[in-house]
């Protein structure tokens, strides 16, 4: 049983970093700058983070930038204003996300060149096969050490990480808590302290300030993750471009 906690928190938590910090933080946005190396070395990080739903970064930006641009108007990607429930947003999500993959749908965004690509990592990530063989990993984990059936209600978050976390973040970050700044459009902080969706659930503070690397703005607000950003920035891994961000 312990080593089934140990992997779902393990595999919850580095799927929830990945996408924060490379895929939103890095790719999307530009908060901090990093060499080639470390870039590959989150990358391959987030591919194997992700695993059976691996994100290709490049479509992830784009989408995301479209959803900025166009926060809680018919052209966002995902506002929950303009669905009935959380799947048919979501499947309008990957309806559009597989038009920027599949170069069908142009960025919206002058930067789009500058988006971090890596085509053997992506040909890999997207692949059907690679993605049904992280799914057997994760059920023979389960095999192994789940000490009952019950426990395997549980894969279907493994195998469905990366979008589950985008479907949560993406509906109740423009549903459901309270708002700092009038951004014109639906954004909320959900929680104050955001300890399973790593800081993303402050979709309110992060839309005023996009590119602003804490997205916790209030005292009484705490990103888990920026504590990790400022440590990679002291140690050289990657440069800030706001090291002391002010408060609001
Ligand atoms: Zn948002
Ligand atoms: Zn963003």
């Amino acid at each position: 049983m312990t080593v089934i906690i140990v992997f779902f928190v393990l595999h919850w938590y580095s799927s929830a970093f990945a996408q924060s910090f490379f895929l939103h933080r890095y790719t999307s946005h530009r908060m901090f700058t990093m060499n080639k190396f470390w870039e590959r070395f989150f990358y391959l990080f987030t591919f194997i983070a992700q695993g059976s739903s691996f994100l290709h970064p490049k479509s992830y930006a784009l989408l995301h930038l479209q959803h900025h641009t166009h926060s809680d108007t018919e052209e966002d990607p995902h506002s929950p204003h303009f669905f009935q429930d959380v799947l048919q947003m979501m499947l309008n999500t990957k309806r559009i996300y597989e038009e920027y993959r599949l170069g069908k749908r142009k960025g919206p965004n002058k930067f789009a060149d500058a988006i971090p690509t890596w085509d053997l990592v992506d040909r890999i990530g997207n692949s059907m096969i690679t993605r049904l063989g992280f799914v057997a990993i994760y059920v023979a984990i389960y095999v192994i050490y789940a000490p009952s059936i019950w426990w395997f209600l549980l894969l279907p978050i493994h195998a469905i990480i990366g979008p589950l976390h985008g479907a949560f973040i993406n509906w109740c970050g423009h549903k459901y808590g309270y708002q700092n700044f009038d951004n014109k459009d639906h954004s909320k902080n959900t929680f104050a302290i955001d300890l399973f969706f790593v800081g993303e659930c402050f979709q309110n503070n992060h839309h005023k300030y996009p590119r602003r690397a804490n997205f916790a703005v209030k005292w009484f607000e705490y990103d888990i993750i920026y504590p990790i950003i400022k440590l990679l920035h002291w140690t050289r891994v990657i440069r800030l471009l706001d090291p002391k961000p002010a408060a609001a």
